[in-house]
């Protein structure tokens, strides 16, 4: 057995490696970064503060992972688990989300009563795509048993929703968070919170179809929101620390340049120092559209194969704004008990569509949506004693804008500053230092294309055995010895670990690596 090389320490390519490394696999990992982590890591952006780079939020860790890795045993630890949602309006009429219960100044008492059936339903529903996410998916037009058995499967999954909520699923699963959302509440400000859980980190409008399966795939692991202690960076650590235990290698600040190819099958990689490292089994936890067009180049693809990457829709959308506090924020209306909750900025249905209209035309949003975090009223090792960080993913702030983001970046983050100072008059005089990462500098620094949140659109035509492509929905590449363990393999984005795990589960069925 060679060497197995894993391009990428994104917490999917660690998961992928301890996973590995347990089964008995000499795992190298190549990291381009100087640290583990990817989307999925803390920074220091100003002298005594600290951040969660990318994903700030932990709600899909899939526990089965988080069992079999012991990653409390590496360290991991939670600063805060169970946070409500808090869907800020500017005049403090906000409405707090609990589970299935609602309070605070915004919320109707109709709504209630709405609430505890959408939330009975949405959990049914997203329990279904659950169910889907730790397996590799079935292959199509197979006669093979096990591909069989699963598609039937899938079709059972629904079947037992009982016949009611079954209809209601075929129903919604196809149209929009905003229809759905006007079926079941009155308030403004509940509706707006709620249909964000259907387009972050996507690049669709509350209009968009697939918006209810980005809610119920958001929702999957069962909903409930975290703050790891130390940031994001620690989840990530702590997988690396049980991929060493399992004896794995991780090399950081090591990119690769390309992947090796002898006649049709992979030989090794080639870093961007010059040094070869031969292997017949390579990994790639970088996005799929690196890994075949950049990494490994099109030259060694079917053209059908290669025309499908192409066409993968992976525009990002997100920026990510840090501000260093020189005390707590206060948000209209607000207790201050409850600044250290999820926050969300989005206090219509309408306000959210019209924040998506203009990244339809390469124009970054006047009035961005946002999810903010306060890490540090949980976790004082983020910020000098007294001080505060304030961590918010703003949304629409596509990629591909008109103007390029060089131009426009300082502009954008003025409008930024402006939505959150209607919610605190004082944030200005409170920020001692601020950073936006736009999806270009995520692009850049995280090697993400697109600077996407899912490495590629997470929707129901790039989902299963179609993500990211038909030809490569099991995490095989259609090249021996090429996998595949990243987010933009099924089941998608997110801190998960999932596709990490398939990819470790299928090469280790295959017999190779
Ligand atoms: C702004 C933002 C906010 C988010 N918020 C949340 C959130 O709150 N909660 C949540 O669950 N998810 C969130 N996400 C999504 C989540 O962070 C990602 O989906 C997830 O981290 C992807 O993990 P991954 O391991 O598959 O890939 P990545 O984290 O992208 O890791 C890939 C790794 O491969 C490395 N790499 C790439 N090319 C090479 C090369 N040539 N050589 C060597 N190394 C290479 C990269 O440096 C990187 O370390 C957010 C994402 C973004 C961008």
């Amino acid at each position: 057995m060679t060497e197995t090389l894993i391009i990428g320490a994104g917490h999917n390519g660690l998961v992928c490696a301890a996973y590995l490394a347990k089964a008995g696999h000499k795992v190298t990992v190549l990291e381009a970064a100087s640290h583990v982590g990817g989307a999925a890591a803390t920074h220091e952006f100003a002298p005594g503060f600290k951040v969660s780079t990318g994903a700030h939020l932990l709600y899909l860790l899939d526990e089965g992972i988080r069992k079999e890795l012991a990653l409390e045993s590496h360290g991991l630890k939670m600063a805060r688990t169970g946070l409500s949602t808090v869907s800020l309006e500017e005049g403090g009429n906000f409405v707090r989300i609990n589970g299935k219960t609602i309070d605070g100044p915004g919320a109707i008492a109709a709504d209630q009563a709405a609430m505890a059936e959408y939330h009975r339903l949405m959990h049914k529903f997203a329990g279904v795509i659950a169910r889907l996410h730790n397996r590799v998916p079935m292959r199509l037009g197979t006669t093979d048993t096990g591909d069989l058995k699963a598609l039937a499967g899938m079709g059972w999954l629904i079947r037992r929703l009982g016949k009611a909520d079954m209809r209601e699923f075929l129903r919604i699963a196809g149209i929009n968070v905003f229809d759905v959302l006007q079926e079941y509440f009155e308030s403004e400000v509940l509706k707006g919170a709620l249909s964000l859980d259907g387009v972050l980190g996507t690049f669709l409008g509350t209009r968009s179809n697939n918006s209810v399966f980005c809610a119920l795939h958001r929702l999957s692991n069962g909903g409930r929101y975290d703050l790891p202690a130390g940031g994001m960076g620690s989840v990530s650590e702590a997988i690396a620390a049980a991929a060493l235990k399992n004896g794995a290698e991780i090399r950081t600040s090591s990119p690769v340049r390309k992947i090796l190819v002898d006649f049709d099958k992979i030989s090794g990689v080639e870093l961007e120092s010059g040094e070869i490292i031969e292997s017949n089994c390579v990994i790639s936890n970088a996005d799929p559209k690196s890994t075949f067009n950049s990494l490994l180049g099109a030259q060694h693809l079917e053209a059908g194969f290669a025309n499908r990457v192409r066409n993968i829709r992976a525009n990002g959308c997100v920026a990510k704004l840090h501000l260093a506090l020189n005390e707590a924020p206060a948000f209209n209306g607000v207790p201050a008990e409850m600044t250290g909750e999820r926050l969300v900025i989005a206090p219509s249905l309408q306000y959210v569509e019209h924040a998506f209209n203009h990244a339809k035309y390469k124009e970054y949003s006047a009035e961005p949506v946002m999810e903010i975090t306060v890490p540090s009223l949980h976790d004082p090792s983020l910020a000098p004693a007294g001080k505060h960080v304030l961590s918010a993913v703003v949304q629409w702030a596509p990629h591909n804008l008109k103007e390029g983001w060089s131009e426009a970046k300082v502009a954008f983050a003025g409008r930024v500053m402006d939505v959150l100072a209607k919610h605190d008059p004082d944030i200005r005089a409170k920020t001692l230092y601020t950073e936006l990462l736009t999806p270009a500098d995520m692009e850049s620094n995280m090697r993400m294309t697109g600077g996407h949140w899912h490495h590629a659109e997470l929707a129901m035509d790039q989902f299963l055995m179609m993500r990211p492509v038909y030809g490569a929905g099991q995490y095989a590449a259609p090249l021996d010895g090429l996998w595949l363990c990243g987010a933009g393999s099924h089941p998608g984005g997110g801190v998960m670990g999932s596709a990490g795990r398939n990819a470790a589960m299928a090469i280790i069925d295959s017999g190779k690596g």
